[in-house]
């Protein structure tokens, strides 16, 4: 068999005369923290099968960080004009050769693992960035759903709220303090957030999400996120949200158990939250009666934030005619199909 493993003095008077590429396969702090080969490409693995696909003509030299990872891959790979450069960056430092320094990107950095996501990459960061999403209620489940976005980067957020902190909030809605109490949580929880990830732009509004305050608040919105904790809030949302044509990611949680569903209206058939629960659905008595395991909602709210991502990204199968069912208690989780009710007033 040919060898595939290339000394990298051999390698740098190939690349630096124009006779192939050389591909970083390193993580970022990585590259920042060593240095570069000057002229080299940054790729990630899960992107690098479908780079070599289209690259047809220079050969290729893998470069990771101390030649193993690479030396696999070129083994298991098919294709050929594919070599790994023998002994990694620790061997190009050891022999001198040139290198260039990277200047920290803290943008870049943050988001550095989400990146190597497959059906993420800089494309999907930028959808990240770019998108505009509502967050109705800043309690239990809005907390967790707007640490992960604002963590993710997501450009603009609208965080809907007219309730202030109280002491029987902190179990679960983890940013607020004891010395919030009496404050906005809007307000908080904006200022959470600009310090967790001044990328991501958050707006307190201290009012109701009703029939009249709506339309306003899902103009240029891509995804809703019900994090309200009552059905006649729901209803709205979904009326709304069928109308204008905008998914939104609903919740529910009582004692150890959390519902978890998505709606969205720009697919042809699909059932909205009516077809689901009915025109004549009410509450059920409220938390502060039933009780609720502080970790429940967290966990129900990371989840909406996954189904949000997925959304914006259109990656991976949003919990569109399903209900996810779980109970935190007993381990019991099932997620139950339904369809689209054809004598449903709302779609
Ligand atoms: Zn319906």
């Amino acid at each position: 068999m040919k060898e595939r493993k290339i000394d990298p003095r051999y390698v740098w008077s190939l690349i630096s005369s124009g006779k192939g590429c050389l591909y970083d396969l390193r993580p970022l702090e990585i590259r920042i923290e060593t240095g570069i080969v000057p002229g080299s490409v940054a790729v990630n693995w899960q992107e690098l099968e479908s780079i070599l696909i289209s690259q047809v003509k220079k050969p290729v030299y893998l470069l990771c960080e101390v030649g193993y990872q690479s030396k696999q891959y070129v083994q298991r790979s098919k294709k050929s004009g594919v070599y790994c450069v023998a002994g990694g960056f620790d061997a190009w430092y050891f022999a001198d050769l040139p290198i260039d320094y990277l200047k920290a990107d803290e943008a870049a950095l943050r988001y550095d693992r989400q990146c190597h996501l497959p059906g993420w990459g800089m494309t999907g960061q930028q959808k990240i960035e770019t998108a505009h999403i509502c967050v109705i209620g800043a309690g239990g489940l809005g907390v967790p759903v707007l640490q992960y976005l604002v963590a993710a980067g997501v450009g603009r957020i609208k965080l809907v709220d007219d309730d202030s902190v109280s002491f029987s909030n902190l179990s679960r809605q983890v940013i607020y303090t004891g010395a919030d109490v009496g404050l906005p949580k809007v307000d908080v929880a904006q200022k959470w957030a600009m310090n967790h990830n001044p990328h991501s732009c958050v707006t307190p509004l201290m009012y109701r999400f009703d029939e009249n305050t709506a339309d306003e608040l899902l103009q240029d919105i891509n995804v809703v996120v019900d994090c309200s904790d009552n059905i006649a809030t729901r209803k709205i949302i979904s009326i709304k949200c069928q109308k204008l044509k905008i998914p939104w990611v609903f919740a529910a949680v009582t004692d150890y158990e959390l519902q978890l569903s998505v709606f969205d209206p720009r697919q042809p058939n699909a059932p909205c939250w009516f077809c689901l629960f009915g025109d004549d659905a009410f509450d059920d008595i409220s938390c502060s009666q039933r009780g609720v395991l502080g970790m429940v909602p967290g966990i129900a709210g990371m989840m909406q934030a996954t189904e949000v991502i997925k959304l914006i990204l259109s990656i991976g199968k949003p919990l569109v005619g399903q209900l996810r069912v779980d109970n935190m208690l007993t381990g019991w989780s099932k997620v139950l199909k339904y369809d689209r009710n054809n004598l449903c007033q709302y779609h």
